[in-house]
C-alpha cells in the first residue's frame, strides 16, 4: 500500500467505498488523514465500518472544514448530473479528486523518480497495459500495474529510493483522468477513440478532450494515429515541444504496421506477432505497437521486447480461446461491450457464429461493426435488447434470438460443426452485461462453462 501522507491531520470526505474506495481509505488513514467516509449503499458501509473506516453521512458534515471530496471513479462527476456529494463539495469550493491524483501527488511529495506509464484510450487499454508490464516483468523490472485493470492503484508497492528498475503502469480510464488534474505520466499512451460512455461525459467532445489531457501532460506521448482524432491530438502535440511517437498503419507512423509484422519509420522490421496467438487480429498490432514503443523509451531492446511478447499470456475475456472441439474454436471475448471492440474481434477470424447483445451502449451496431459482418456465417442475439440488435442487423447475416447465453452456445455449436471449414464460436457482444449478470467477467465464465459442458459429437452418436 502507498500511504498518503499529504493529508496529515486534515479531514477527508471519501464517498464510494467499494474495492478501491477501501484501499484509498486505508492510504490515506495510514499516512494520518481524518477520513470520514460514505456510500450509497448501506451494506458496502457497514462493511467498511467493520473494516475500521470512519463513517459519517457526507450530508451532515462541516464541508468548510473539509480538504477534498475523493470520489470513486464510477461515481458522476459531471454527467449525466454530479452525485450528490459533488454538489456539496462544489457548495463548499471543497476540490473533488480520485485515487490515481492522490498517488501522483503523493510521488511528487515524495520527489519519487520512478517512471510513471499510463495508458488510455477506448479499447485495448488493459491488454496494452499487461503486456508493457509483461514485457518489463520479464527484462527483471519491479513492475507495479494498477489503476483500471484491478488492482487499485494505491495498493501498489510505494517508491523504493534509489530503485533504477521500478516502474509503475497505469491504466487509465476517462473517469480516472477526470479526477486526476496533476497527472503528468513519464509516457502517456493514446490508443484509440471512439463513442463510448458517452452518457458519463455528456458528448463526445467531452469524452476526446478528457482522453486527450493524459498525453498532452506527457513527457513522452505515444498516439495512435490511425483515427482522424486521434491524428489530430498527435499533430496538436507536435508542434509543441514534447515527445511523440506515432503508432498507426501508414508508414510515417514512427511505429508503424502491417500484419503480422511491426516496423520503424526507417522501415527496419522490430517485431514479428505471427505465431503470438495471444495477440492476434489487427487490434492487437496497435496494442504491441504501443507496447513496443512504451518500452523502447524505457530503454527495452527489441530483441528482449520480441523474445518477451512471445511468453505473453494475453488476458481473460479478451479473444480468450477456450477449448477446440470437434475443429470449432470457442473464444470468449467477454470484454467487447463495445460496437468497436466487437468489431476488431469478428475481424480477427473467419466463419464466425457470433453471440452478441446485452444492453446497447450509445450506438448498437456501428458502421464499423456492419463492416466487419462479412467475417460472419450467423449470429445469435441474446439480453435485454436483442431485438434492437435484430432490427440492426435487418437481412445483413443470418440470426436466431436465443433465450440464454447457454442456449445460444448449443446453438451457435450445433450450427459451427455442420459448416467443416474451421469456423468460430466467437462471444464478442458488444453490449453491456448488466442485464443478465452482474459484469463481463460472469457473463465470460457463464460463456466458459456453457462450452466446457458440450459434449463432444463422438459421444451423442
Ligand atoms: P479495455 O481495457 O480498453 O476495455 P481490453 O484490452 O480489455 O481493453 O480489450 C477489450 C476488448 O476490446 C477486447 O475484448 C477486444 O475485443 C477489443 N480490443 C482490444 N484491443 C483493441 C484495440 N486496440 N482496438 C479495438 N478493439 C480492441
Amino acid at each position: 500500500m502507498i500511504p498518503i501522507s499529504l493529508f496529515s491531520g486534515k479531514q477527508i470526505a471519501l464517498f464510494g467505498l467499494g474495492h478501491s474506495g477501501l484501499i484509498t481509505a486505508h492510504a490515506l488513514i495510514s499516512g494520518g488523514a481524518d477520513v470520514i467516509a460514505f456510500d450509497d449503499n448501506y451494506t458496502v458501509v457497514e462493511k467498511a465500518s467493520k473494516l475500521g473506516i470512519p463513517i459519517g453521512n457526507l450530508r451532515d458534515i462541516h464541508w468548510q472544514d473539509v480538504s477534498a471530496l475523493v470520489l470513486t471513479p464510477g461515481v458522476p462527476l459531471t454527467h449525466p448530473h454530479p452525485h450528490w456529494s459533488v454538489e456539496y463539495a462544489g457548495r463548499a469550493g471543497v476540490e473533488v479528486i480520485g485515487d490515481i491524483e492522490l498517488f501522483y501527488r503523493q510521488m511528487l511529495a515524495e520527489k519519487s523518480t520512478v517512471p510513471v506509464v499510463a495508458i488510455t484510450g477506448t479499447n485495448g487499454k488493459s491488454t496494452t497495459t499487461a503486456l508493457i508490464a509483461h514485457i518489463l516483468s520479464v527484462r527483471g523490472w519491479d513492475v507495479q500495474m494498477g489503476g483500471n485493470i484491478g488492482r487499485a492503484v494505491l495498493d501498489l508497492a510505494p517508491p523504493s529510493l534509489g530503485s533504477i528498475d521500478q516502474v509503475y503502469i497505469i491504466e487509465c480510464s476517462s473517469y480516472q483522468i477526470d479526477l486526476a488534474p496533476s497527472l503528468r505520466p513519464n509516457v502517456g499512451v493514446l490508443l484509440n477513440l471512439s463513442t463510448d460512455h458517452i452518457d458519463r461525459h455528456g458528448t463526445i467532445e467531452n469524452y476526446v478532450a478528457v482522453k486527450e489531457q493524459l498525453v498532452k501532460k506527457s513527457d513522452i506521448a505515444i498516439i495512435s494515429i490511425d483515427s482522424d482524432s486521434c491524428r489530430k491530438i498527435a499533430n496538436a502535440i507536435a508542434l509543441s515541444s514534447k515527445s511523440l511517437l506515432t503508432i498507426g498503419e501508414h508508414k510515417d507512423a514512427h511505429y508503424n504496421y502491417e500484419s503480422p509484422y511491426i516496423w520503424d519509420q526507417k522501415g527496419r522490421r522490430i517485431a514479428d506477432l505471427s505465431n503470438i496467438g495471444s495477440l492476434r487480429g489487427k487490434h492487437n498490432m496497435q496494442n504491441a505497437a504501443a507496447a513496443i514503443a512504451v518500452c523502447q523509451s524505457l530503454g527495452v531492446s527489441k530483441v528482449e521486447i520480441q523474445i518477451a511478447m512471445i511468453s505473453f499470456s494475453g488476458l481473460s475475456h479478451r479473444l480468450e480461446q477456450v477449448r477446440l472441439l470437434d475443429g470449432v474454436l470457442f473464444v470468449n471475448d467477454s470484454k467487447a461491450t463495445n460496437a468497436d471492440a466487437a468489431a476488431a474481434a469478428l475481424s480477427s477470424f473467419e466463419n464466425v457464429f457470433w453471440i452478441a447483445g446485452g444492453m446497447i451502449k450509445d450506438i448498437g451496431i456501428s458502421a464499423t461493426l456492419l463492416r466487419s459482418l462479412s467475417h460472419v456465417e450467423k449470429a445469435y442475439l441474446i439480453g435485454k435488447d436483442a431485438k434492437l440488435f435484430s432490427v440492426q442487423l435487418g437481412d445483413k447475416v443470418p440470426y436466431e434470438i436465443s433465450n440464454t447465453l447457454k442456449e445460444a452456445v448449443n446453438h451457435a455449436a450445433w450450427d459451427a460443426r455442420q459448416l467443416g471449414k474451421s469456423p468460430v464460436v466467437l462471444l464478442s457482444p458488444a453490449a453491456a452485461s448488466f442485464d443478465q449478470f452482474s459484469n463481463f467477467e460472469e457473463r465470460g465464465e457463464s460463456f466458459k462453462n456453457a462450452v466446457k459442458a458440450l459434449d463432444p459429437l463422438d459421444d451423442l452418436r
